[in-house]
């Protein structure tokens, strides 16, 4: 078995001006595809070569963990945005938000706080604890919540290569125009 990269659910320039079609073709067209290249190469021979995604992100160590989580946090990525422009969260999980930051706008305050600052590449990360509770966390490299049995609603990815074209190093830049692209509908669908 091998994976392959999934197709994106919106066409290159759908993001457009957010995050460019050029930064598409590299991010999407590159990037991640190199994961998933290398992934198929690791997993050959080993444990992990029928292994759901998910398992090789739970468990695997190393390289394969590496390429792994990257293809895992990448498509989780790309399928939190759409061109709907649902930008804000309604219902069930407004109420959680509202709950557990006090507003949508203080949510969105720390998680960009988190972004912003996180040294080096990783992700942020909106999560859901084993207690139900949501929190915001950041993973270096390709960490992912799912390790710590947290259910991952929404991730931003902060390696350069995610807005060094658009942005250059404007990181807080990038993370403005992310809000504008992230479907709060498709974050709600996550919700255990
Ligand atoms: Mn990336």
């Amino acid at each position: 078995m091998s994976f392959e990269l999934p197709k994106l659910p919106y066409s290159p320039d759908a993001l457009e001006p957010f995050i460019s079609a050029k930064t598409i073709e590299f991010h999407y067209g590159k990037h991640h595809q190199t994961y998933v290249t290398k992934l198929n190469g690791m997993i050959q021979g080993t444990q992990f070569e029928n292994a759901a995604l998910e398992d090789i992100v739970c468990q695997a160590t190393g390289g394969v963990f590496n390429n792994g989580a990257q293809v895992w946090n990448h498509t989780f990525f790309w399928e939190s945005f759409s061109a709907r422009r649902n930008t804000a969260p309604t219902g069930d999980l407004l109420g959680l938000i509202e709950r557990d930051f006090g507003s949508f706008d203080e949510f969105k305050a720390k998680f960009a706080d988190a972004a912003i600052n996180l040294f080096g590449s990783g992700w942020a990360w909106f999560t859901m604890k084993p207690d139900n509770s949501l929190a915001i966390v950041q993973t270096g490299n390709a960490g992912n919540p799912l390790r710590e049995g947290q259910v991952p609603l929404l991730t931003c990815d902060v390696w350069e290569h995610a807005y060094y074209l658009d942005y250059q190093n404007r990181r807080p830049d990038y993370l403005a125009a992310f809000w504008n692209l992230v479907d709060w509908d498709l974050v709600a669908s996550r919700l255990p």
